[in-house]
């Protein structure tokens, strides 16, 4: 059976299952890795100020640690998402937002730097309609994350809109420009256009791993990872996917011969190890 990754989930122990629950049915369901990316306070019931990112950091640490403890591999991120920038701007002036979202990346880059924290995310661009300031302050805070990329080489996952091309070459070259490792900074949710742009550019993503999507992208070359996007959220029960239901849709795809074990590995396993520099199961 071809060990399967998620490459980039959210969990929530305050009002949804939390790892408790997620970490060992994704393990059952031949899961070996989850990249775990913190959600805003809020989500937790934590308030939006400096002190309630850094407590939401280290509930996302200890649920990374609690997956941990069921035996899978993970890599540990918290960002500042590119929504934030927008909740604050209703309360504060453009540079107050610029200057809190750099405070708070000044925690993820301590954490990262203590080893606590393997990477950075969610960062990157509104992928909605938007005051064109708060894409400039949201840039700001993607390139500061792919600043601490370079420095500590970790990885990054962007949150951007479907773009296309542009939204890949502009990941391409903002990753030269600052000088980070090409496969550390990865462009989440990546699908259509967006996806087969990436491919072609030799940019890292991560393709929603629900049937439809991926069923789609099975027509590239496998250069490319797979996520759940599961959010958590008991309101709105396995958006975007359970992880342990995105590792059996990919088994079913390997039983209906859609897809080879090959391709399968290269997905879960080769470009994993790659991204995350994590060892191989
Ligand atoms: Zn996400």
């Amino acid at each position: 059976m071809v060990p399967i990754a998620d490459a980039h989930t959210h969990t929530n122990p305050v009002r949804g299952l939390g790892m408790e629950k997620i970490a060992p049915k994704f393990k059952e369901a031949g899961g070996w890795f989850l990249a775990i990316v913190g959600l805003s306070p809020w989500h937790y019931g934590i308030e939006g100020n400096l002190e309630g990112y850094e407590k939401t950091l280290e509930l996302t640490i200890k649920e990374c640690e609690k997956a941990r403890s069921y035996g899978l591999k993970v890599s540990c991120l918290y960002g500042f998402h590119p929504a934030d920038v927008d909740k604050h701007l209703g309360s504060m002036k453009p540079e107050e937002v610029l200057d809190f979202g750099m405070k708070v990346m000044d925690l993820v880059e301590k954490a990262v730097k203590e080893g606590r924290l393997q990477g950075v995310g969610e960062v990157g661009r509104q992928h909605y309609k938007t005051n064109p300031i708060s894409v400039v302050i949201a840039e700001h805070i993607m390139d500061r994350a792919i600043e601490i990329s370079k420095d500590y080489d970790v990885v990054v996952h962007l949150h951007l809109e479907q773009g296309g091309r542009v939204s890949a070459l502009d990941v391409k070259e903002r990753v030269r420009r600052i000088g980070a490792k090409s496969e550390r900074v990865i462009m989440h949710h990546a699908r259509g256009k967006t996806l087969k742009a990436a491919v072609e550019l030799g940019v890292p993503a991560t393709a929603p791993g629900v049937k439809g999507s991926l069923e789609k992208a099975l027509e590239l070359p496998p250069n490319y990872m797979v996520e759940s996007d599961h959010i958590d959220d008991p309101k709105r029960p396995g958006i975007v996917i359970y992880p342990w239901e995105m590792a059996k849709v990919q088994l079913e795809l390997l039983n209906e011969e859609k897809v080879s074990e090959d391709y399968l590995y290269k997905l879960n396993v080769e470009n994993v190890v790659r991204s995350f520099s994590v060892s191989p199961p």
